[in-house]
């Protein structure tokens, strides 16, 4: 089920950096969605049979993963960054997401492995591995839904930041 939009921000990064395909063994780019400080989190209020909501803004940066929505002009950005990124069903799961692929061989690199596991391409455990990440700035609104949140990590501070001045596409 796509759930309606909970995540907004005025602008957002893409992250994109490199994995280790389980199947063949080679390096694929893979893209993923870095909310700035003060983005929005839509919130339950009161308890639970309220039906209320609100927007939460936050004052840290965070990830967004099993993303199942995001608008049009969003996605073209993430496929530009890597050409297999695409709504796919994950195996063994009733999980449908926007979800990176292999470049070589096609096998899907599921969001658990590049957001929780330690060393996944969005978990970096230092600077080094951090310094391999790019984060491509787009100083446009975006909304979405997703299901996967983290506060970015720790090493994330040394990731290359790229200042997009001018729009190329
Ligand atoms: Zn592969």
């Amino acid at each position: 089920m796509i759930p309606s939009i909970n995540y907004r921000a005025r602008t957002f990064r893409v992250a994109r950096a490199l994995q280790r395909c389980e199947r063949c063994g080679e390096l694929t780019p893979v893209v993923g969605l870095l909310l700035p400080v003060g983005h929005e989190t839509l919130v339950a209020q009161g308890d639970t049979s309220s039906a209320a909501q609100a927007w939460d803004v936050s004052e840290a940066e965070a990830l967004l993963f099993l993303v199942e929505h995001i608008p049009e002009r969003v996605r073209v950005r993430l496929h530009l960054l890597a050409p297999h990124y695409s709504f796919d069903h994950e195996d063994g799961t009733t999980d449908s997401y926007w979800m990176n692929h292999c470049a070589r061989c096609g096998c899907r690199q599921n969001d658990f492995e590049l957001y929780c596991e330690p060393e996944g391409a969005f978990a970096p455990v230092g600077a080094k591995p951090a310094g391999s990440i790019c984060l491509h700035w787009f100083p446009e609104p975006i909304e979405a839904g997703a299901t996967g949140y983290a506060l970015a990590p720790r090493y994330f501070s040394c990731a290359q930041r790229q200042q997009r001045i001018r729009q190329r596409y």
